[in-house]
């Protein structure tokens, strides 16, 4: 067995503890989006792998037996490719993933189904806004130049951002409730734009929200291959240690 485990979250930084805890042979890949990644007990590569047949290559060469796909939710190219590059070689692929988010009582969402639609999903008069989507998707937002942008961002932008208007502040996840009480009072944030992203490390601004009462353009994730996946890291130890099929 020898795992190759798709990176590049909290998530998959706590599976690669376990997996190295157990001294497991496996390597951890990121993408080499972030400046500054954190260390892995793993050893760890760096960077793209070239789209599918990259993959492939690099599943052949490294004689990989089990792909974990412990990407965010929304990085749908590495996810896709993961899905074509482990058919391809007859590798078994799992995706760590967590459970999306859902409405509860209090909740004012406004389900959109990508982040076009987001923007567009803002009102007419300026608002105070936080988007909490990462610098790659803000183009859209170029479009509705009336509203006040608060963007959290792990790193400081190093090109101009597409917004006239737009304060960053430069933060890494995990966020508290009271953390993200104070960012959106302290700016009076009236709206908040978001992924539905699933798990506890950004959830902090949903729950803040309902407390304050804050709407929020929620973006739907994005549709991906059918794979077998789980939420548990016994889940996953189980199928590095035995292969064991597990639901899709
Ligand atoms: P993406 O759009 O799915 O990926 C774009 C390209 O980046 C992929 O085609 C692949 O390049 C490379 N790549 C992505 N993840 C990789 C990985 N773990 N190891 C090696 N190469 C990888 O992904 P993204 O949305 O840009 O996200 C990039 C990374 O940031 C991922 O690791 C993801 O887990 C992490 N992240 C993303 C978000 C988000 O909001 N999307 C949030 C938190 C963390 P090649 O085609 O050349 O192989």
């Amino acid at each position: 067995m020898r795992a190759l485990i798709l990176g590049g979250t909290s998530d998959a930084n706590r599976l690669a503890e376990a997996v190295a805890r157990l001294g497991l042979d496996a390597i951890y890949s990121y993408a080499g989006r972030t400046q500054a990644p954190a260390v892995q007990s793993l050893p760890t590569r760096i960077g793209g792998f070239g789209g599918a047949t990259g993959l492939v290559d690099y599943i052949r060469l490294q004689r990989i037996t089990h792909v974990v796909d412990a990407t965010h939710p929304f990085a749908v190219e590495i996810s896709r490719n993961a899905v074509a590059a482990c058919a391809t070689t007859g590798t078994a692929l799992i995706a760590f993933e967590r459970a999306p988010w859902h409405q509860s009582q209090g909740d004012n969402w406004i389900g959109v189904e990508d982040v076009a639609a987001a923007a567009a999903a803002l009102p007419e008069q300026r608002a105070r806004v936080l988007l909490a989507i990462g610098r790659q998707h803000l183009a859209p937002f170029a479009a509705r130049p009336q509203h006040a942008y608060t963007l959290r961002l792990v790193d400081p932008p190093k090109a101009a951002l597409p917004l006239q208007d737009a304060e960053v502040i430069v933060s890494r996840g995990p966020f508290t409730l009271a953390g993200d009480l104070d960012l959106i009072r302290s700016r009076n944030i009236q709206w908040i734009v978001a992924r539905n992203a699933g798990g506890t490390g950004a959830r902090a601004k949903i729950e803040a929200a309902r407390q304050l009462g804050l709407p929020v353009v929620m973006i739907a994730r994005p549709a991906l291959p059918a794979r077998q996946n789980t939420e548990s890291i016994d889940d996953v130890l189980a199928f590095l240690a035995h292969d064991a099929r597990l639901g899709a």
